[in-house]
């Protein structure tokens, strides 16, 4: 039986103690992942970030420090097997084994499946699938093991067809098998993976680009606790998941979403921009 260690019940002010740490977060430079990064550099975890803009890794790393433990910041792309791996091993040299490894790193624009070329197609599986099975692939050998918890950060798509979405809905659901295969595989090695479902998140790069602020109000009217989340809301769910608290928790995919979810497929785009003359 594999001994599973457990960590000191001692709170900071986020609820958590993630002293002795170590913390992941690729993409974790703004918006719903650098919230998490910063929920756990809070908690007290020693955390590392992944992105491709240098000035933007530099400003988040120098954020995360201000909760006045050490962080670092690695430029790359998760597209890039070995960009990742450097990030990941850098993080180990310095911080020791990796705890918690959430994979975040995504991108998106609306366009109907007519207008999408193969390129453009790709590059979102490319970032958001395969970049996740990059993360994770080359996280696992710098992991806590037994111990490490694995997060990936999915979104309704995955589950709901929606217009315009055609390459996100594919890469998120792939996404998900990924979560539940790993989770299998790596459960005897005491590692947990499970992904969490934000509903519509404030303050993002990802709903500023798909929600005008009229459809803000429209969608926030249709959200059975009538609110957009906040990227707190998803740090709570990250830093769950984390900790011992969530340990019988894997294979898991957790909406974080106001309920949104229970009314099915409806995308926050809405309708495509297609009347029926133009529909073939
Ligand atoms: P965001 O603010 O647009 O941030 C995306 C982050 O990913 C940035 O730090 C970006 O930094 C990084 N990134 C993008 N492509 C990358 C690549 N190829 N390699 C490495 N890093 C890359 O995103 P967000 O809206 O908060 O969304 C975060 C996650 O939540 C995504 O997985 C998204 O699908 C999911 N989600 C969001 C919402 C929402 O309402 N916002 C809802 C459901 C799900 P660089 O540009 O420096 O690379």
């Amino acid at each position: 039986m594999l001994e599973v260690p457990q960590p000191s019940r001692e709170m900071t002010p986020t609820g958590y103690d993630f002293r002795g740490s170590t913390v992941f977060v690729s993409g974790g430079t703004s918006g719903i992942n650098f919230g998490i990064a910063d929920a756990y550099a809070k908690a007290g975890a020693r955390v590392a970030v992944m992105s491709r803009n240098a000035e933007r890794v530099e400003t988040a790393a120098a954020k995360l420090r201000r909760h006045g433990n050490e962080a670092l910041g690695f430029v790359g792309d998760v597209r890039d097997m070995e960009a990742v791996r450097r990030s990941l091993a850098g993080t180990h040299e310095e911080f020791g084994e990796i705890d918690v490894l959430v994979s975040g790193a995504a991108g998106n624009f609306l366009a109907p499946a007519l207008d999408i070329s193969s390129n453009g197609f790709r590059a979102v599986i490319d970032i958001d699938l395969v970049g996740t099975f990059h993360v994770l692939r080359a996280g696992f050998d710098f992991l806590r093991r037994p111990g490490a918890s694995l997060i990936n950060i999915s979104a309704p798509q995955s589950t709901f067809p929606s217009p315009m979405q055609v390459h996100v809905c594919a890469a998120k659901a792939g996404l998900d098998q990924v979560m539940r295969v790993l989770a299998l595989e790596w459960g005897p090695y005491h590692v947990r993976v499970n992904s969490i479902v934000p509903g519509p998140i404030a303050d993002t790069g990802g709903l500023a680009k798909l929600v005008s602020d009229t459809e803000r109000s429209r969608i926030e009217g249709r959200i059975p606790l009538r609110r957009v989340g906040t990227i707190d809301d998803i740090a709570e769910m990250a830093l769950f998941l984390g900790s011992e608290r969530a340990s019988y928790i894997t294979g898991a995919l957790i909406p974080v979403d106001g309920g949104i979810s229970l009314l099915g497929g409806r995308n926050y785009a809405g309708e495509p921009e297609q009347t029926p003359q133009e529909m073939p």
